[in-house]
């Protein structure tokens, strides 16, 4: 039996679930499902389109510690690391510094831990960030976490706003809009809203990224949040599936295609915010912010040694990775940084 089909029998007895608990037992489902990522997969992450991420991300981070005065009980952590394939290339310019820091992973899923681990010995697993050291810098790095996280959509529906659930329908699965909600969830520049107007919110992202802002105002540290979003708050249904690489409708493939959402940038800079007094910088494009970490010069450095093809490909690489028109504009990246903390690399000097 499918996912949906499962479900679609348990919401039969029991009733709607709201999205955010569908979408957050859909993907830990799916994520489960060692498929997801790389060659062959559903879809092709930004450390799987080339090293040169992995490695600027490692150069931005060295660099970090380096002007931080060399901490030694800093620590690495990485929140959803795919299949380590950003850690491992991180490491190896870490490495080329004299840094060999203690590695922590968020992952849930057991599959991808089994690849994480293969790809990076030694690291220590976590299923959530309360679990990470508590004493030392952390230097942390999220890149496409956010956006897998559930979200909550409120709909408008005459007067007030309704939550989005998930039911079973007659052919399958289905959105129904009900309770009523708060009106204090809803940002009032939107309250007014033609009726069937969707506002997204993300509290699981809100959440890590406050209890980040914590840590690093404690401990001391920075962290790197890299997604595809925008900055709210705004109108729109922004929950997508891709599945064997294809847009499908979520509900038809849910559990079965990776489910993500657009990641509210001016949400998750206020949550930092409320949370703790750490610095917030960006959110820059990842085009821009590689560019201003040298990813041209990385490029040419691999060129000069490579084959015809392989210059091509690495060529390539670099549209993909900073062209306005793929990933360079709609990805964008955002840092905290702790009490105390250097500049990080790639920001304007002005805090956002
Ligand atoms: N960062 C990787 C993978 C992105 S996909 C890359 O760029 O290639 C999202 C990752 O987050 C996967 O590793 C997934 O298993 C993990 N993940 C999703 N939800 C999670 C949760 N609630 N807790 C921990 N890990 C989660």
């Amino acid at each position: 039996m499918t996912f949906a089909a499962a479900l679609a029998a348990e919401l039969r007895a029991s009733g709607p679930m709201p999205l955010a608990r569908a979408m957050q037992l859909a993907n830990a489902h799916y994520y489960a499902t060692a498929h997801a990522l790389g060659p062959g997969g559903d879809f092709v992450t930004a450390p799987e389109v080339s090293q040169m991420f992995g490695e600027l991300i490692g150069a931005w981070a060295t660099d970090l510690w380096v002007r931080a005065g060399q901490p030694a009980d800093a620590a690495l952590v990485e929140l959803g690391p795919g299949r380590g394939t950003l850690m491992a290339d991180l490491l190896r310019v870490a490495a080329l510094a004299g840094w060999h820091p203690p590695v922590h992973l968020v992952e849930t899923s057991p599959s991808l831990r089994r690849q994480q681990a293969a790809r990076v010995p030694g690291a220590t697993f976590h299923d959530r960030i309360d679990t990470l050291p508590g004493d030392g810098p952390l230097i942390v790095i999220a890149n496409e976490f956010l956006d897998a996280l559930p979200i909550t959509q409120f709909v408008a529906a005459g007067a007030g706003w309704t939550v989005r659930h998930v039911v079973a329908g007659p052919a399958g699965l289905a959105f129904q809009d009900v309770e009523p909600v708060k009106l204090a969830f809803v940002p009032e520049s939107i309250r007014d809203a033609e009726d069937g107007s969707i506002y997204e919110r993300n509290f699981a992202a809100e959440q890590v990224v406050a209890a980040l802002a914590r840590r690093l105002s404690a401990q001391g540290g920075a962290a790197l949040v890299i997604d595809y979003g925008h900055e709210g708050p705004a109108l729109g249904d922004t929950l997508q599936a891709i599945h064997k690489g294809v847009f499908a409708d979520p509900l038809a493939v849910l559990g079965d295609g990776d489910l993500t959402a657009h990641v509210d940038f001016a949400a998750c800079r206020a949550a930092a915010r409320r949370a703790a007094p750490v610095l917030v910088l960006g959110p820059v494009n990842q085009g821009a912010f590689l560019m201003a970490l040298g990813l041209r010069q990385r490029a040419d450095r691999l060129k000069a040694a490579a084959s015809l093809d392989l210059r091509a490909a690495l060529e390539s690489q670099v549209a993909r990775l900073a062209g306005a028109a793929a990933m360079g504009r709609l990805f964008k990246v955002m840092a905290l940084v702790g009490s105390g903390w250097p500049w990080p690399a790639g920001f304007p000097t002005v805090e956002g």
